[in-house]
């Protein structure tokens, strides 16, 4: 097992997120478990690297951590199909898809509850020798154990995943796909230290409330 590369030597283009493909986190939520992937996009300018500071922005009364397993694309996808999309995948990742839950609810679309600065916490290596559907997310706020999430637990395959959103928006090199988050999402406070585990490796930040 080997790490590839230390983040951040890659700023992707984008960060292409799905939401709800984990059923049970759907249903916490009060969703449908949908029968497509929802997508929506985080501005790379959410990125930040491991032991790196999560901010909480003033405007939001409730920020939640969504721990997940983030793909890094290692070839240009359009409209590819699901064998295309498998070898394309280069890696994977520990991500956070952090979120102001307050303003998500409040808006039609995610773009302000997403976007925050700091809101994506990603690394701290890609690796491109585990074995995708073995995977194990464990998410931690002070050490005490949050979420845990199983690649069979997911709606979709990897592969399908990027398909699908091949068909919509060409994914290419380096890009960062967030594969949804499993249930027990909750808020994060100044002072917490977040961790996504994926058994192999642990991204870890702190958290701290950014003064108006
Ligand atoms: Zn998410």
């Amino acid at each position: 097992m080997e790490a590839k590369a230390i983040l951040p030597p890659i700023v992707p283009g984008k960060i292409v997120a799905i939401g709800r493909s984990y059923a049970d986190h759907a249903r916490e939520l009060g969703n449908e478990v949908p029968q497509e992937p929802l997508l929506f996009l985080k501005s790379p300018s959410t990125l930040v690297g491991h032991g790196d500071t999560v901010w909480l922005p003033p405007e939001s009364e409730s920020v939640h951590f969504e721990g997940e397993i983030a793909l890094v694309v290692g070839q240009r996808l359009k409209r590819a199909t699901q064998e295309e999309a498998k070898v394309a995948i280069w890696g994977v990742t520990a991500a956070c898809d952090v979120t102001a839950r307050d303003i998500q609810r409040g808006d039609r679309t995610f773009t302000r509850g997403k976007n925050f600065d700091t809101f994506c916490p990603l690394g701290p290596c890609i690796d491109d020798a585990l074995n995708l559907e073995e995977l194990q997310l464990t998410t931690r706020v002070n050490g005490e154990i949050r979420q845990q999430g199983r690649v069979e637990q997911l709606l979709w395959p990897f592969d399908f995943m990027l398909s699908y959103i091949s068909r919509y928006l060409t994914l290419e090199p380096g890009d960062v796909v967030l594969t949804g988050t499993p249930p027990g999402v909750g808020e994060i406070h100044h002072g917490d230290q977040l961790e996504v585990d994926l058994s192999f490796f642990c991204l870890s930040n702190p958290v701290r409330a950014l003064k108006p």
